[in-house]
C-alpha cells in the first residue's frame, strides 16, 4: 500500500541524532497489527472460538480497570465514556458474525474479528448521522484492544516483531518503546512530536541511529512501504529522493567517512586543550550492553548510568541481586575508570508499566526521581545496597537525581548510612569511601550549590532538566522547543554558579546533559570551568576533537563574553562561529 506520494517530497523536523539512512518506511499506527489469514483445522475450531471469547473477556477486564483508574483520578463523568466501549464488547450481532466466520470459513479468530469489525467501522464512518460517526472511534479503539489480546501485543506495536530493516515513523515513540529498538532492523526513526532532550531522543543517540522528532504530521502523510531518506543532521525526511538528492547524500557520506577517519586517530588520545588543560570525558549509558560502545569510543568511564532503564519493559522490579550483578559487571569492565551510577530517575517521561502509577497532571514536576525513591524506601534501599556491594569491583560512584534542597540530600545520605551499617553487620564488603555526588538540574539546587557542595564529593549538571525547569519549557514538547535555549543567559549563570561553588569547596563539577555532547557548546563549557563532560559514546569523539583544538584561554574569553551578553541568540551565534573556526572538519556538509 505504498506510493501515495509521487515525486520527491521533503518533510522537516528537529534533528536529534546524527546520521543518514534510507529504506522502506514503517508507519507505526498503520502497522499496529499484522493480521494474516490462517486456515483452522476442524478439530481446532472450538479452541479458536474459545480464544476469541477469552480475548473479549480479557479486554472487558482491562476496560473495567482503566475505567476504575480514570474515575479515581478524574471523577465519574470521565469514566462514563468507557461504558460505550464495554457495550460493544457485548454486542451479540458482531460476536455471532465472528463466530460464524470462524466456523464456516475455518478462519483464525483475529482475521475473522478484524474483517467483521472493519466492515462495521467503514459502514459507520459513511453515515451522515453524527451519532454513528462518533462511535467509529470507540469501535476502532475497542477492536484494537481485542486484537492486542488476540495477538498478545503488549505495546501499541510489538517492535520485537520487526523482521526487515525499516525507517520507523510514528506520532510518538515512548522511551520504553525506543529502548526495545533493534538496531539490526531500525535504520532510523521520525516522530510527529517530541523535543531534542526527551528521553526518546537521548536513546536514539545512545543507540547511534539517525532520528528526528517534531515532524508534525509526518506519520499521517507517509505510508508503510514508502521509500525515504532520513537525514538526522539536518532534520529532514525525503520521500522518493531523486537521483540528484541521492548523489548529494553520497557526497555527504564521503565527507563523513573522512571525518570518521580523523576521529578514529584520536580515539585513544587524551582530551587535552592546546594549552594543557585536561578534561575528563566520560560516557552516558543505559545498561550493561553499552559497555562495548564506551570502550570503542575511548571514554574514560561512565559519567551517567541511567539505571531506570533496568526497571522498565519488564513485569517486576529488578531485585537487589540482579542490580548488583549489572553494576558489578559495568564497574569491572571499565576499571580503573570511574562509573557513576545514578540512582533511579523514574517519572517525567520514563515509566515502569508494572508500577501502575496514577497519571499526574505535571509528571515532570511530580513524583519523579529522588522524590519517588524517598517515598519508596524499600525499593531505594535495594538499589543503594546493590550499588554499595558493587563498589569494590571498580571505581564506583553514586549520584542522586533531581535534588531540590538540602533535606532530600540529607535523607538520601541517611539511608545510605543505614545500608552501610546493615552491610557491615552482615560482613558484606563495600567501599567505605565510595564517593557520592548530586545532580544539579533544578534551579533551586544551582542557587544553593554552595550549601550542597559541603555534603557531596562532586556535582554533575543535568542541563536537560536544568533548562526545562529554568525556562519553563517542557523538554519533550516540540511546540516550545524554540524556548528551550541552552545558551540562555540564565542557564549560563546557573552553570557558572554551580561550578564556582564546587571549586570553592574543593569538589569537581561536570555536565552530563545533552549539551555535554554538542561540540558547538564544548568551548563555552570549558570556559565556564567545567571539569568533566559526559555524553552518549557516539558523540564523544567529536567533543574530544574540538577540545584538542581549543586553547582554554580563548574558551574563557568566549565564556566571559557569554556571561556579559543578554541575548541567547547572540551567544549561540558566537559559539557556532568559534566552533566552526576551531574545528571546521566537524561541520563540513552541514547546513
Ligand atoms: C539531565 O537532566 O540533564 C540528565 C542528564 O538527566 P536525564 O536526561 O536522564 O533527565
Ligand atoms: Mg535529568
Amino acid at each position: 500500500m505504498s506510493g501515495q506520494i509521487k515525486g520527491e517530497k521533503i518533510y522537516r523536523g528537529i534533528p536529534v541524532s546524527a546520521g543518514v539512512c534510507r529504506g522502506k518506511v514503517l508507519v507505526l499506527h498503520q502497522a499496529r497489527h499484522v493480521i494474516a489469514r490462517r486456515r483452522i483445522a476442524d478439530t481446532e475450531l472450538a479452541g479458536e472460538i474459545k480464544r476469541f471469547e477469552q480475548a473479549l473477556v480479557r479486554t472487558r477486564q482491562q476496560m473495567v480497570e482503566i475505567q476504575r483508574r480514570v474515575i479515581q483520578n478524574t471523577g465519574a463523568s470521565e469514566g462514563d465514556i468507557f461504558d460505550a466501549h464495554m457495550l460493544m464488547l457485548e454486542d451479540r450481532v458482531v460476536i455471532d458474525e465472528v463466530i460464524r466466520m470462524i466456523q464456516e470459513q475455518k478462519s483464525n479468530a483475529d482475521f475473522a474479528f478484524h474483517t467483521v469489525t472493519d466492515r462495521y467501522i467503514a459502514a459507520m464512518a459513511r453515515e451522515e448521522d453524527e451519532f454513528f460517526r462518533e462511535r467509529v472511534d470507540v469501535l476502532r479503539d475497542t477492536s484494537g484492544r481485542v486484537l492486542d489480546n488476540l495477538l498478545e501485543v503488549k505495546d501499541s506495536f510489538d517492535l520485537k516483531r520487526l523482521n526487515e530493516p525499516c525507517i520507523l515513523v510514528g506520532h510518538d515513540l515512548s522511551p520504553s518503546m525506543t529502548a526495545q529498538l533493534d538496531r539490526k532492523y531500525v535504520l532510523g526513526f521520525a516522530t510527529d512530536i517530541g523535543g531534542k532532550t526527551s528521553h526518546t531522543a537521548i536513546l536514539a543517540r545512545s543507540l547511534d541511529i539517525p532520528a528526528i522528532v517534531g515532524a508534525q504530521t509526518l506519520s499521517e502523510e507517509l505510508e508503510t512501504g514508502d521509500y525515504a531518506l532520513l537525514d538526522g543532521y539536518n532534520g529532514t525526511v525525503i520521500v522518493n529522493p531523486t537521483d540528484q538528492t541521492l548523489f548529494e547524500y553520497g557526497q555527504l557520506a564521503q565527507i563523513q567517512a573522512s571525518l570518521n577517519e580523523k576521529l578514529r586517530e584520536i580515539q585513544n588520545q587524551p582530551a587535552v586543550t592546546l594549552d594543557g588543560k585536561t578534561i575528563h570525558l566520560s560516557a552516558n549509558i543505559e545498561d550493561q550492553h553499552d559497555i562495548e560502545s564506551v570502550l570503542a569510543h575511548g571514554a574514560e568511564g561512565v559519567g551517567l548510568f541511567r539505571t531506570e532503564f533496568l526497571f522498565i519493559n519488564r513485569d517486576q522490579l529488578p531485585t537487589e541481586e540482579e542490580q548488583y550483578q549489572v553494576y558489578r559487571q559495568v564497574a569491572a569492565a571499565l576499571k580503573p575508570h570511574p562509573v557513576i551510577i545514578r540512582t533511579l530517575d523514574l517519572g517525567g517521561d520514563k515509566f515502569a508499566s508494572h508500577l501502575q502509577l496514577a497519571r499526574e497532571m505535571n509528571p515532570f514536576l511530580g513524583w519523579r526521581a529522588i522524590r519517588f525513591c524517598l517515598a519508596q524506601p524499600e525499593m531505594f534501599r535495594a538499589q543503594i545496597r546493590a550499588i554499595l556491594r558493587a563498589s569494590p569491583e571498580g571505581r564506583v560512584k553514586m549520584m542522586y537525581p533531581m535534588i531540590s534542597g538540602l533535606d532530600e540530600l540529607n535523607q538520601a545520605n541517611a539511608l545510605v548510612e543505614k545500608c552501610k551499617a546493615e552491610l557491615r553487620a552482615d560482613q558484606i564488603p563495600f567501599n567505605e569511601a565510595m564517593k557520592i555526588g548530586a545532580m544539579i538540574e533544578i534551579p533551586s539546587a544551582a542557587l544553593i550549590a554552595d550549601a550542597l557542595a559541603k555534603k557531596v564529593s562532586f556535582f554533575s549538571i543535568g542541563s536537560n532538566d536544568l533548562i526545562q525547569y529554568t525556562l519553563a519549557a517542557d523538554r519533550t514538547n516540540e511546540k516550545v522547543s524554540h524556548l528551550y535555549e541552552p545558551t540562555h543567559p540564565a542557564i549560563l549563570r546557573l552553570i557558572k554558579m554551580t561550578v564556582d561553588a564546587a571549586h570553592a569547596h574543593g569538589i569537581w563539577a561536570g555536565v552530563c546533559g545533552e549539551i555535554a555532547g554538542d561540540p558547538v557548546l564544548t568551548p563555552l563549557l570549558l570556559g565556564l570551568g567545567v571539569d568533566e563532560l559526559s555524553a552518549a559514546p557516539a558523540v564523544l569523539d567529536q567533543v574530544k576533537y574540538i577540545i584538542r583544538r581549543v586553547k582554554l584561554s580563548e574558551a574563557r574569553e568566549l565564556a566571559t563574553f557569554a556571561l556579559a551578553s543578554e541575548s541567547s541568540a547572540e551567544i549561540f551565534a558566537r559559539c557556532v562561529k568559534f566552533a566552526r573556526e576551531t574545528a571546521p572538519s566537524l561541520f563540513e556538509g552541514q547546513s
